[in-house]
């Protein structure tokens, strides 16, 4: 089993050992400051960073760069699709340069197009991002909450932005995200529910990365505020109903709960505690 936490980056080379420290194999970074433009590159940074990788023997192919909140490749404004497209060109090359294989973004907000402008808009995006980027990187999108806006709040429209791009992409489930739109991952029904969408749409095998995260508010409200794993209205209860299913556990589980390492080393702890409950090794 993969478990980790999105981790802070200062500096780089440190988050391979701290993600050991707190009782992960595998974890998420932001290249840089998710909301920021400006793209930087530290070459002895990340070279000291390919070197840590090594020594901690974490799979880099098990790890993710998430791309900038500013990215919306649903932007009917030119000049923020445009800048989106070039940031995420960027994040594809940097994971590359880093040796990681995914990186995931969310896939856009609609700002006043309708839902089927904005699916075409990010799928033209991808297909000319994809286009000229490294072919060993992989670009997940991530199901989103049905807020703001926001395009891709279920498999069918994930389904519809990969198969117009034209292009090989995957996919992250965030259990947050996934309960904030009515997903609910506490129940038998609720599970199965959503297995079912998956195969009927991207398939199993494409989710490639989940984000574990409880949720602050109950479910399908549409607020999207991730809480520590047991204290939010999934529950214990509720994730070890959703790791009772077999076709989860080989997928990497990344918290992006609230707090820093201190408070992941907490949150994994809780999480390898359900797996013990459940009689799953890890
Ligand atoms: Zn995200
Ligand atoms: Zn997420």
């Amino acid at each position: 089993m993969f478990i980790g936490a999105h981790m802070t980056i200062n500096p780089l080379s440190s988050v391979p050992s701290r993600t050991l420290k707190i009782g992960g194999n595998t974890f998420q970074i932001f290249s840089q400051s998710p909301r920021m433009w400006r793209m930087n590159f530290n070459e002895k940074e990340v070279e000291k960073f390919r070197e840590e990788m090594s020594k901690t023997g974490i799979d880099p192919t098990k790890v993710m760069i998430h791309a900038s909140y500013l990215v919306n490749l649903a932007s009917p404004k030119e000049e923020i699709w445009e800048k989106s497209k070039n940031r995420l060109k960027w994040e594809l090359e940097v994971a590359h340069r880093m040796g990681l294989k995914y990186v995931n973004v969310h896939p856009g907000s609609r700002v006043g197009s309708s839902e089927d402008e904005a699916m075409e808009r990010v799928a033209r995006a991808i297909s000319e991002v994809l286009k000229d980027s490294p072919q060993d990187v992989k670009l997940l999108l991530e199901i989103v909450s049905p807020k703001g806006g926001n395009i891709g709040y279920n498999f069918f429209q994930l389904k519809k932005m990969a198969d117009m791009s034209g292009c090989e992409v995957e996919f992250t489930y965030d259990t947050c995200h996934g309960f904030d739109g009515g997903y609910d991952i506490c129940s038998k029904d609720g599970m199965e529910r959503l297995l079912e969408e998956i195969d009927k749409t991207v398939g199993m095998n494409k989710i490639a990365m989940c984000h574990l995260n409880d949720s602050k508010f109950p479910i399908n409200v549409h607020k999207d505020r991730h809480e520590r794993i047991g204290k939010g209205y999934i529950g214990r209860e509720g994730f070890s109903n959703f790791f009772s299913y077999k076709v989860v556990h080989s997928i990497p589980m990344v918290l992006e709960t609230p707090g820093g390492d201190e408070e992941h080393a907490e949150d994994i702890a809780v999480v390898k505690e359900i797996w013990s409950s459940l009689g799953i090794s890890k």
